[in-house]
């Protein structure tokens, strides 16, 4: 064997064994029996450990030295290994161990300051995880900027000055929509209590509608609805909640998008480096585009609405017109995961900016609860009532996931731009979501982009995809039209 089939075969089994380590998670998400959590953190680490041995092996620079890519497509594969390889490199180990043991031990820390509303009994341990990552941001970037080498971790060849470009021409028509909106009042919600069965079944048939393949996948219930899985084991969850159906069917269309893209990549990248999403964006802007471009369109809500008046009977709610507003119903809160179209990027926006002053050294841990609490003030027109509706609510600084957060808005963005281009292709796609019919719009994607999995880098397959550029554009005008219209702006 040739040096690029050796390091390719050896590549096969690092990608099977990551694929079982994230089917155990999944598996303790699920239905994993109460008693075993002691176990599975053991099963987990021991796996993790073989996989950071298998992502490190010395051999790994001889092989990339002397490996000669067959194609193009083994040319990707090449930059995705070299970039992995390289990035676990440049992190010394002791480094990498005291991250991954003090973010273990953090996550515990911030779940019990959230209960208490403590955030002095945070900010030591979110002060050690600010400045691990800060050691860690400076080693990749090697003279670099620091925060742009922890964003490239989730989205490749994206930059801090990049992205806070973007934001700053975003975050004014924002605030300026969400003033509006909110002044004009709420629409009418649900009323009623919704079967939990009745809902899962009609979360099946949504995910069928959105073209999930059932033979490689299932649908299972999860406190945090995930997506889990690529190539042939692909699986979603979801929540129901008797009183909010929207919140299960709107997070099955979500995972649905995440899932989508992973079965939707070429059958022969399968446990290959390619064999998955571009990036967290790339992937997010496949759940949203469901989610709320498609999903959440006056189109394809006419036809739900008929499908819950089928299955619930009456629920307050006279006619599609009516649950189209109920379903994009805008409303002044302070946690992200509850946010609308309108508010949900303003959150991303000042989690980004805060994040990246802290990386920066220009934040100290100790000033961010007030630094928060003014800029939420500022761009949502209320103060913060308590620190778990404030700095406390989000898992993921405690985790070490600094860069991660701006990624939600850019695959709002690339959704914007996706959908755009998808209208201009499919003229007809009202007419055929009106009749519950996405065949076309999930074909569409699979073809431009999901194909692709990571075969290219996360901007150059959405800009290919779209026929132009991305930019935040079509988001702020798909946005101020919606609600414009909604509101009667
Ligand atoms: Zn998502």
């Amino acid at each position: 064997m040739n040096a690029y089939d050796e390091l390719m075969a050896f590549q096969r089994q690092t990608e099977a064994l990551a694929q079982v380590a994230g089917r155990l998670g999944w598996d303790q998400e699920t239905v994993m029996p109460e008693g075993a959590a002691g176990q599975r953190a053991e099963e987990i680490g021991a796996l993790e450990s073989v996989l950071h041995a298998r992502r490190t092996d010395p051999r790994i620079a001889g092989w990339l030295a002397a490996a000669v890519a067959p194609d193009a497509v083994g040319e990707a594969q090449l930059r995705q290994i070299r970039r992995s390889f390289v990035r676990t490199s440049k992190v010394p180990a002791r480094l990498a161990e005291e991250i991954a043991r003090v973010t273990s031990l953090a996550q515990g820390i911030w779940a019990s300051a959230r209960a208490r509303e403590d955030v002095a009994g945070f900010l030591p341990t979110l002060a050690q995880v600010v400045a691990l990552k800060r050691e860690e941001g400076a080693a990749l970037a090697e003279g670099g900027d620091p925060y742009d080498a922890l964003v490239d971790d989730y989205e490749p060849g994206m930059t801090g000055a990049e992205i806070a470009a973007m934001f700053a021409a975003m975050r004014p028509r924002l605030v300026a929509l969400r003033a509006k909106v909110l002044a004009a009042g709420a629409p009418k919600g649900v009323v009623g209590r919704f079967d939990s069965e009745a809902q899962m079944a009609l979360s099946r048939e949504l995910a069928t509608v959105f073209g999930y393949d059932w033979d490689r996948g299932r649908i299972d219930l999860a406190v945090h609805p995930f997506s889990s899985g690529s190539g042939h084991d692909v699986r979603i969850t979801t929540r129901v909640s008797e009183v909010d159906p929207f919140n299960c069917f709107y997070s099955t269309i979500h995972e649905v998008g995440h899932a989508a893209y992973e079965q939707g990549v070429e059958a022969s990248y399968a446990l290959t480096p390619i064999g998955q999403g571009a990036s967290m964006g790339v992937h997010e802007s496949q759940s949203r585009s469901y989610e709320n471009q498609l999903g959440r369109s006056r189109a394809f809500t006419g036809w739900l609405f008929g499908r819950m008046r089928e299955v619930f009977g009456d629920f307050g709610i006279p006619d599609a017109e009516g649950f189209y507003r109920a379903v994009n119903r805008v409303h002044a809160g302070y946690i992200r995961t509850e946010a609308d179209e309108v508010h949900y990027n303003l959150h991303v926006m000042m989690r980004f900016d805060l994040e990246r002053a802290l990386i920066k050294g220009d934040l100290d841990v100790a000033d961010l609860e007030a630094a928060w609490n003014d800029r939420f003030r500022a761009d949502f027109g209320v103060a913060v009532d308590r620190p778990s509706n404030g700095m406390l609510q989000d898992v993921h600084w405690s985790c070490g996931l600094f860069g991660y957060f701006p990624t939600y808005t850019l695959g709002n963005v690339y959704a914007g731009c996706l959908v755009k281009a998808l209208r201009a292709k499919v003229p007809g796609l009202d007419g055929q979501m009106a009749r519950g019919d996405v065949g076309a719009a999930t074909a569409w994607m699979r073809d431009r982009l999901q194909r692709h999995g990571a075969r290219y880098l996360p901007r150059e397959v959405v800009a290919q995809a779209c026929g132009f550029e991305p930019s935040e554009a079509p988001l702020l005008d798909y946005l101020e039209a919606k609600f414009g219209e909604i509101y009667a702006l």
